[in-house]
């Protein structure tokens, strides 16, 4: 059974790239009925934060995919530092004195413009053996070999990859404080975690050479490798919050009315495709449709421009989503936008802050497996703190139908069924009461009657059909010229959902009260 594990540094919010690195790790384990390992790659203490933490599990709360085991990177040093002297044991690292201040920053950079080899992999083990009883503080390097040759594997998504040796210089293992570096912690968690599968960014490609060399002087088995391809933003460039802002943090897309499985289904579709290239997938046709040889080696564009911050094809995702729920389900989750806790419409300055309670903290225990239906349905009912108001959502619910097909955004919700919710609707131009081919007295002519035959029609979708149908008989006009103002002066504006529906939702007074008022305006 495959194990595989989501290994975050908590130094940023929940990037949308490490989402999509969170959600191929789970799509392989639950395809493959594996283990899925969450671990916090916690042991850069200077760059940790709890908000970070936070951020990782809120995100992750939040699209509602669960994981079986949780270890904390930082509670595992003793292991790390067995690992460490395991492999100075065999001689595959030595102590380097000299150059402790620069192990900390050669660490991750491949050392460019270092020399590949410090003056100290040639002390003499007694010497080493002295300088280090003595107190003096070294960093442990990895002693990689000297012989022609090269270290390589086959990627399941880039193929055969390898490096010279002679291109590698002696990383460190061992900062000079004693705590292990990224590649040790890494490898030594991965190894004792019996990891069978690394799928992880591109970006640790150049990474893997030398975890090939750890493991390998471990003697532990190497797992497979499986690299994806960069989030890049229309620029041409990387994906990052730096330069792109808000659409690259997870929580943007939560606050602005995604749907986590409309989310997951775009994440998924950047950088993996299915066989038979189809587009909106649910989560549990993901997981059935899911494996490694699906994802690309081209990078994948996330389109957005300063006008329009979310891809077309998420939006659309999101809307096909949203037309596929069952209606009640819907209202859950449109309750958070409409609600006075409202979420605010996120601005550029809101990036990555976290705009509702945090959901679970780290310390919980992994959250249980859900079923995979379960996890199709509503999101916020399981993560929100309070149960929605009642009232609120039985109004929801009869709104729901109205608008289903009218939402790319849950947020949308916000300018579709405005009117319900409003005391008083904002002001209009009189002029959009007047019906095609009429004018201001066709208009109060049709107020009039409707004001007339709804004060005692039946108020449900057939009686206002018919009632409002046998007034436009009795005027003399058309049916749709009877209906474009009755809509107008209830809704406010001309486009607008199905009219006896919406009429029936807002009720007899209140839709008696609008027709007066837009009586008086003409
Ligand atoms: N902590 C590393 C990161 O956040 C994980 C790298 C890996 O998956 O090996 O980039």
């Amino acid at each position: 059974m495959p194990r595989v594990r989501f290994a975050p540094s908590p130094t940023g919010f929940l990037h949308i790239g490490s989402a999509r690195t969170y959600i191929f790790n789970w799509l392989y384990a639950r395809h493959n009925r594996g283990t899925m390992v969450l671990r916090l790659d916690d042991t850069d203490v200077d760059r940790n934060s709890d908000a970070s933490v936070t951020s990782i599990f809120e995100g992750l709360s939040w699209l509602g995919l669960d994981w079986d085991e949780q270890y904390r990177q930082s509670d595992r040093l003793a292991l790390h530092r067995a690992a460490a002297q395991a492999i100075f044991d065999k001689g595959r690292a030595y102590r380097d004195f000299n150059l402790a201040a620069a192990a900390e920053t050669t660490e991750r950079s491949g050392a460019a413009g270092t020399s590949r080899h410090g003056p100290m992999r040639e002390l003499p083990r007694e010497e080493s053996d002295r300088r280090a009883a003595a107190g003096e503080p070294f960093a442990l390097r990895f002693r990689v070999p000297e012989v022609a040759g090269h270290v390589g594997f086959a990627d399941a998504v880039y193929g055969e990859v390898s490096k010279a040796f002679e291109d590698i210089e002696d990383f460190a293992l061992l900062r000079s404080d004693g705590m292990p570096t990224y590649h040790l912690a890494n490898c030594a968690d991965d190894a004792d975690l019996r990891i069978s599968h690394i799928i992880r960014g591109q970006e640790h490609l150049s990474n893997a050479f030398k975890h090939q060399l750890i493991f390998e002087a471990l003697g532990a088995e190497s797992p497979t490798f499986a690299h994806l391809p960069l989030l890049m933003a229309p620029d041409g460039m990387k994906l990052s919050k730096r330069v792109h802002g808000p659409v690259v943090s997870v929580t943007t897309y939560r606050d602005a009315g995604f749907l986590p499985a409309a989310f997951i289904n775009f994440l998924c579709l950047l950088g993996w495709s299915p066989k038979n290239d189809r587009e909106k997938l649910t989560r549990e046709e993901t997981v059935e449709l899911f494996t490694l040889e699906g994802i690309n080696r081209a990078n994948a564009v996330v389109k957005f421009t300063d006008e329009e911050p979310f891809d077309p094809k998420a939006l659309w995702l999101n809307a096909e989503h949203i037309r596929a729920m069952a209606p009640d389900d819907l209202a859950r989750e449109l309750v958070p936008f409409v609600g006075p806790a409202s979420r605010p419409v996120p601005s550029t300055s809101d990036v990555g802050q976290a705009s509702r309670p945090v959901p679970s903290t780290p310390d919980t225990p992994p959250q249980a497996t859900l079923p995979a239906d379960s996890l199709a349905g509503s999101s916020i009912s399981r993560h929100d703190e309070s149960p929605a108001d009642p009232a609120l959502l039985d109004k929801l619910r009869h709104i729901t139908p109205l608008i289903q097909e009218r939402m790319k955004l849950l947020r949308d919700v916000q300018t579709v069924a405005d009117f319900f919710f409003a005391d008083q609707l904002p002001p209009y131009d009189s002029a959009e009461l007047i019906p095609k081919k009429g004018d201001a007295a066709m208009a109060k002519s049709v107020l009039v009657k409707a004001r007339e035959v709804l004060a005692t029609a039946e108020f449900t979708h057939d009686g206002l059909d018919a009632a409002l149908r046998a007034a436009s008989v009795e005027l003399g006009i058309k049916a749709g010229q009877m209906f474009e103002p009755v809509r107008v002066a209830v809704c406010g504006r001309k486009t607008a959902p199905p009219l006896f529906g919406t009429l029936e939702v807002l009720g007899r007074e209140t839709c008696l009260t609008r027709i007066a008022q837009a009586i008086e305006k003409l």
